[in-house]
């Protein structure tokens, strides 16, 4: 097992869309692990392999710390799709580990449908609201290149554009690894 320095803010892996994973072979198992290490070492909920530098299909969530949560199963989520999003939405404040510090209002689906492979290749399809729901649509955006700052209001992004400069830079603190 490993930790993984990860992908900060203005990195170009996290910018592109994540390649499709062919087969959940020992590498991609192991790449799995490491990811749920880097995750819990940095006391994440969520983390997507673009964010550990892996262009993959694939997240990993564990809400277990989330009140409410305690009781929910980690999971892995191998060339997801969404497939239905509720109309009613919420805003709630989100935070990212590639974006260290900031934090911002994101509306997003109340509820969602996705679809994945989880690690025996087998296709799942999972209905989620509430917080399993925002941090599904959250580390789903990664996989397609998108980050907190496409997702908030006009006004908050102008905002937030100095603490984006800093984090680009690395002028900020951080207690888990990042990359270079
Ligand atoms: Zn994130």
């Amino acid at each position: 097992m490993a930790i993984i320095p990860i992908t900060i803010y203005g990195d170009k892996i996290l910018r592109e869309k994540t390649k499709k994973v062919k087969q959940v072979d020992d590498e991609v198992i192991q790449n799995i692990r490491d990811m749920f290490e880097t995750m819990r070492a940095a006391h994440g909920i969520g983390l997507a392999a673009n964010q550990v530098g892996l262009n993959k299909s694939i997240f990993v969530i564990d809400l277990t710390p989330v009140e409410g949560y305690e009781e929910s199963s980690p999971l892995v989520m191998i060339n997801p799709v969404i497939t239905a999003e509720s109309d009613d939405s919420v805003i709630y404040e989100e935070g990212c580990l590639s974006l260290p510090n900031l934090r911002a209002d994101v509306e997003r689906a109340e509820a969602i449908e996705i679809k994945y492979l989880d690690t025996d290749e087998k296709e799942q399809i999972i209905e989620a609201d509430d917080w399993m729901a925002r941090v599904i649509l959250h580390e789903y955006d990664h996989l397609i290149g998108k980050m907190i700052p496409d997702r908030v209001a006009q006004d908050i992004k102008k905002r937030l554009k100095g603490e984006l400069t800093d984090i680009m830079n690395r002028n900020m603190d951080v207690d888990y690894p990042i990359t270079d």
